[in-house]
């Protein structure tokens, strides 16, 4: 559902605890629906996508991916580059500078859009009422946003002061020679390739049989096939049990697939999940409903309070800054207006590899499991001229629609500019578009963007860029 500024003017106050991309988009969008807001925050505006995740993460993997890129594709391009070499600390300060440019941005955002800000912790009261140190605040409505924090699992060792997590693998000082990384999510893939780019030796510890458990079954596969020829090493089946401290570096014990195994590092990344940061806020002296940590909220991410709400990492749904944000937007959207306006279905994820993995919809998993009827097209980007330019021809593309009528279900790429792309996809899903819609579409030419008309001709027929599948 659209909102605009024309909209009759609601009188309603609301407060928002916690300034990350959850709340603080949040808040905005509540004071352009007329609201009165006031937005509580500990640390710095922006949260952890701003300050230690999404942001910091990816100014360091602009580094990394152009070092590799001019490394790996110089002598082939004809470039001639010599003693290149990457200065971290020049790296670090890249990253803060796009951190600060990014944090100075949403406060001056903020205060434009008439958002009041309170620095300190939020403490929920009852429905109405939250207190920030000697403040109390009142109003209609509260919207909890307050984000999640880094799992440690408790095994031995754990604490030492060499096993970091993100944040502390954002601070680094010196790029460490190797890296043992306990978690093969979204996290540990993403540091690993990071780090891998830049000369580390990288072990993946992944406690099941596959490294990113949320992607296509098929994209893993190749993205595992293209991490191990890059030289990391990956570990499935691999639980880790303890870590110890052997001089300068940390000897990592496991049981991998049934045997005793170890393997070292000069640092221990420690990225197996985040919880919900909703311990000790009232919540449950509020009478608020938890659910191992995470608040339990209804389709329009209203608690069991009458009033209160709770947006992103914190309710455990999905965490993602954008799905934060979008469900930010419909709480306020139904505090306002009464209205829906959250579409699970074209929330995408992205993961940010050489080459990119985003992915949007339902999964060949999921479809299979549901008796759904599909027909799938795939498109190696091999046979895309953009791709081949820019990446070698790495990666496919893969459309997943409905048998009879077409619709597009899902849409899984693994490739150059994948997380841009997917948005087309998203769109399409949100108008529950069509192969015969998306084939239709006249797509620009050389673009790494075609390929996803060329995927969707393959569900029905055959790519033009492709020999036809033998009868
Ligand atoms: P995750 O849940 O995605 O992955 C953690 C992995 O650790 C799992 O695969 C799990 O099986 C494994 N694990 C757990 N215990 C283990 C053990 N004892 N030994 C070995 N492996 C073990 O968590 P994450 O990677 O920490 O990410 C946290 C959240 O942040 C996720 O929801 C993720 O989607 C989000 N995130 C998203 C992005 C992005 O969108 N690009 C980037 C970073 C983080």
């Amino acid at each position: 559902m659209a909102t605009n500024l024309t909209m009759p003017q609601i009188k309603k106050s609301i407060l928002i605890v916690g300034a990350g991309p959850g709340g603080y988009v949040t808040a905005i969008k509540a004071a352009q629906m007329g609201a009165k807001v006031s937005l509580i925050e500990a640390d710095k505006v922006g949260g952890t996508c701003l300050n230690v995740g999404c942001i910091p993460t990816k100014a360091l993997i602009h580094v990394s991916s152009t070092f590799s890129a001019i490394k790996e594709q110089s002598a082939k391009l004809g470039i001639t580059v010599s003693g290149m070499d990457v200065d971290w600390a020049k790296a670090q300060q890249y990253k803060g500078s796009i951190v600060k440019t990014l944090v100075g941005g949403v406060e001056g955002l903020l205060k434009a859009n008439g958002v009041a800000v309170y620095r300190g912790r939020g403490i929920v009261k009852d429905a109405h009422t939250i207190q920030v140190g000697s403040k109390t605040l009142t109003a209609d409505c509260i919207i909890l946003a307050v984000g999640s924090e880094p799992v440690r699992i408790p095994i031995p060792g754990a604490d030492l002061p060499g096993v970091i997590d993100s944040t502390g693998t954002l601070a680094l000082t010196e790029i460490p020679k190797s890296f043992v990384i306990i978690g093969g999510g979204v996290i540990g893939i993403e540091f690993a390739s990071l780090f891998a780019s830049l000369g580390t030796k990288c072990t993946i510890v992944e406690a099941l049989p596959r490294i990113l458990p949320p992607i296509d079954a098929e994209i893993t596969r190749m993205v595992r096939a293209d991490l191990e020829a890059r030289g990391i090493a990956i570990l499935t089946d691999a639980r880790v049990e303890s870590i110890e401290q052997a001089g300068a570096s940390y000897t990592v014990h496991m049981n991998y697939q049934g045997q005793a195994q170890t393997v070292e590092g000069e640092k221990v990344l420690m990225c197996v999940g985040r919880r919900a940061m909703t311990q000790g806020i009232g919540l449950e002296e509020a009478g608020i409903v938890l659910n191992c940590g995470k608040v339990v909220t209804d389709d329009h991410f209203q608690t069991n309070v009458p009033g209160i709400y709770a947006i992103g990492d914190c309710n455990g749904k999905l965490m993602l800054a954008h799905a934060a944000s979008a469900q930010g937007i419909a709480a306020v959207n139904h505090i306002m207006t009464g209205r829906d306006s959250y579409h699970a279905e074209t929330v995408p994820s992205c993961i940010y590899l050489e080459p990119e993995v985003a992915s949007v919809g339902r999964k060949e998993e999921e479809l299979q499991e549901q008796g759904i009827a599909y027909r799938c097209g795939t498109f190696s980007l091999s046979g895309n001229g953009k791709a081949l330019i820019e990446a070698g021809g790495k990666g496919m593309i893969k459309i997943l629609a409905d048998a009879k009528y077409g619709q597009i279900l899902g849409v899984h790429i693994y490739g150059p500019r994948a997380t841009d792309l997917i948005a087309a996809a998203a769109i399409a899903i949100r108008l529950e578009a069509t192969v015969d819609e998306f084939t239709s579409t006249v797509w620009a030419h050389p673009t790494v963007g075609e390929a996803l008309g060329e995927a969707a001709e393959a569900v029905f027929g055959n790519s033009i860029h492709w020999p036809p599948k033998k009868k």
